[in-house]
């Protein structure tokens, strides 16, 4: 069985004061660890270190949530994967909607900062997930097929890469697929990955929803077939959401 993964995902929220929120979801897990999940929390770059100083010995794991496609160089104001996992993460969000549609990121650019995340030993979180007007045209297996295609890297791997369902008008308004509809994407991306990836590999991989999960529906998605965790936006910036979506794995 797939262990689950449940990942908060802060995008711009938090200032410094953010991290007494994460030390109190330490405090939760601390206290009530969550066997049967990984928990882990992406902040924004700046509080990298701040949140590793906070999960010191901690189960939670710390992720980003963007990366540059090179090592380093003269890229004013972008951060690579080795400066990431320099800083403690041992994950990054590639190809989140917000970066595709803000920075008109292509499936090109997130695959080579998934190969990048890969080459700095860190997990690839590769999100992928259709507009709204693609979910009303009947596109969304097509659309989720082209990106996965172009997003996800030949060299993939169960261990190193994770794929997110986030279908963008589903992000924080509130709606939410239904769960059939979430088991039939999901089962399409696993279905990709064999194809790419080889059977084995595609059965091992992780693949999360994301998009309005919160402690009232968490149970309702996450246990469809198919969905082994979460990629949490607004709930994740509370630490007793958080753990009550962490909490459905207990
Ligand atoms: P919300 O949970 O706020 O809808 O955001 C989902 C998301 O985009 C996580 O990456």
């Amino acid at each position: 069985a797939i262990r689950p993964l449940v990942a908060g995902n802060w995008k711009m929220n938090g200032l410094s004061g953010s991290l007494s929120e994460l030390a109190a979801l330490r405090k939760r897990v601390d206290a009530a660890p969550v066997p049967q999940a990984d928990a882990m929390m992406c902040p924004p770059a700046t509080l990298l270190t701040g949140a590793r100083d906070v999960l010191e010995g901690s189960s939670i794991l710390l992720g980003a949530q963007d990366c540059h496609s090179l090592p380093s160089g003269a890229h004013t104001g972008d951060i690579s994967a080795e400066m990431l996992a320099d800083a403690g993460a041992t994950a990054v969000i590639v190809g989140h909607s917000e970066r595709r549609i803000d920075h008109g990121e292509t499936d090109a650019l997130v695959h080579a900062k998934a190969l990048a995340a890969y080459r700095a030993g860190l997990t690839a979180i590769i999100c992928v997930g259709e507009t709204e007007a693609q979910y009303r045209d009947g596109k969304t297996l097509d659309v989720l097929r082209s990106q996965l295609e172009g997003s996800v890297p030949e060299g993939a791997r169960a261990v190193n890469t994770v794929v997110a369902y986030e279908p963008v008008w589903a992000i924080g308004t509130g709606l939410t697929p239904t769960p059939p509809e979430v088991a039939q994407v999901h089962g399409l991306i696993r279905s990709v990955l064999g194809q790419r990836l080889g059977d084995s590999e595609a059965g091992a991989t992780r693949i999360l929803y994301g998009g309005s999960v919160k402690p009232a529906n968490a149970a309702e998605l996450l246990f469809v077939p198919d969905v082994n965790g979460a990629l949490v936006g607004g709930a994740s910036l509370k630490a007793d959401d958080f753990y009550e979506i962490l909490a459905v794995y207990a």
